[in-house]
């Protein structure tokens, strides 16, 4: 979901942007109003996760698989070792892309239990020349989020947070480059975000494309070629919007009461389960199943005629996964556990 006033306000705004005349989709990126839109999309990224001036932050395109690349392409720079935590599809994903173009470890996984978990890792788990260390921050796909920052002492830590950035504070300065596809909780599709410390940039050999350096981007705002302009304009007008309301904290308090209800009735219930682990479970992807895969079938089949949309668990693992991302209101948990309570009146 996204803010509802966002997409309204976009609305309105959709065929003349602020009275300029024309519609953001119309728009030069090289113009004045745009070169507005952006700087404002930075500022806002800024402030809200309190990014420190020796961080770029860029919006780029290829969604969080092409960072599954070139993360490997800019930072294996020295030993060209990296070491992996495999927590999921997305983590699996990146591990294997990055395995084209170095000395890639898996140093721990949960693969072994359905991704059910967070393995703890420690310091000592690392290579210590490892030329950096990835983690998926949360697991769209089963349900799972780090509560804690695993040290990598000086090895910069890379993590995809594509499916829960700004649902809580975080402390920047423990990231060597944080990534995150704009379509989970920013925007639309079509933008990435990519936060990256300075002095990590510029590492990319000369054979690499010239659109999968950092450099590049960080050189030129983010406009070395056309970026994609809408998505980053919504993205932006999401981050005054959320910080209009108070900014990060107060949004995650709400995050964690939405998530808490759900997970509360969840484990209450007779006919629902929760497969992963308490103590790592996620805030934005609340995963459960029925143990029976056609009554599964049949709760997101019914679900779906009373207006619950989109609750089927992702195609690779069935079940059931709601995904209640930042707009998504309190009101919304409300009606899906409204429902649950009814489909286990009628299927316990
Ligand atoms: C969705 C998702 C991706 C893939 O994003 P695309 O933008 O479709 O490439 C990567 N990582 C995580 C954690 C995701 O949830």
């Amino acid at each position: 979901m996204l803010p509802l006033n966002v997409i309204e306000d976009a609305a309105k705004n959709l065929s003349n942007y602020n009275g300029c005349g024309q519609s953001v989709m119309e728009m030069s990126h090289r113009s004045k109003e745009f070169q507005k839109i952006i700087d404002d999309a930075e500022a806002n990224l800024r402030e809200l996760m309190n990014i420190p001036e020796n961080y770029k932050v860029m919006f780029l395109q290829g969604g969080g698989t092409l960072q599954f690349a070139m993360v490997p392409l800019n930072l294996l720079r020295n030993s060209k070792k990296a070491d992996y935590i495999i927590t999921g599809t997305w983590a699996k994903k990146a591990f294997k892309e990055a395995q084209k173009f170095g000395d890639i470890k898996a140093v721990a996984s949960s693969e072994e239990s359905t991704f059910s978990y967070i393995p703890k890792v420690k310091k000592e788990d690392f290579r210590p020349d490892a030329d950096y260390v990835h983690i998926t921050f949360n697991n769209t796909i089963y349900g799972t989020h780090y509560n804690y920052i695993p040290d990598t002492g000086d090895i910069p830590l890379v993590a995809d947070m594509s499916s829960c950035i700004l649902s809580e504070e975080i402390d920047v300065t423990k990231f060597g480059l944080i990534y995150a596809g704009a379509q989970k909780n920013v925007g639309p599709a079509g933008t990435t975000i990519v936060i990256m410390r300075e002095d990590l940039i510029g590492f990319a050999q000369s054979n690499v494309p010239t659109y999968l350096y950092y450099r590049i981007h960080a050189d030129n705002g983010s406009m070395y070629n056309t970026p994609p302009c809408f998505s980053i304009y919504i993205a932006g007008e999401v981050f005054k919007s959320i910080l209009k309301n108070g900014g990060v904290a107060p949004l995650h308090k709400i995050d964690v009461e939405k998530a808490e209800k759900l997970y509360n009735y969840i484990d209450d219930s007779k006919l629902f389960r929760c497969p992963v682990a308490k103590e790592d479970r996620s805030l934005m992807n609340v995963v459960f199943v029925t143990g029976n895969p056609d009554l599964d079938k049949k709760f997101v089949a019914d679900a779906k005629t009373v207006g619950l949309i989109n609750l089927n668990g992702h195609r690779s693992i069935g079940g059931m996964r709601a995904s209640i991302y930042n707009a998504m209101p309190m009101s919304g948990i409300d009606e899906l556990i409204g429902f649950m309570k009814e489909f286990e009146k009628e299927n316990a």
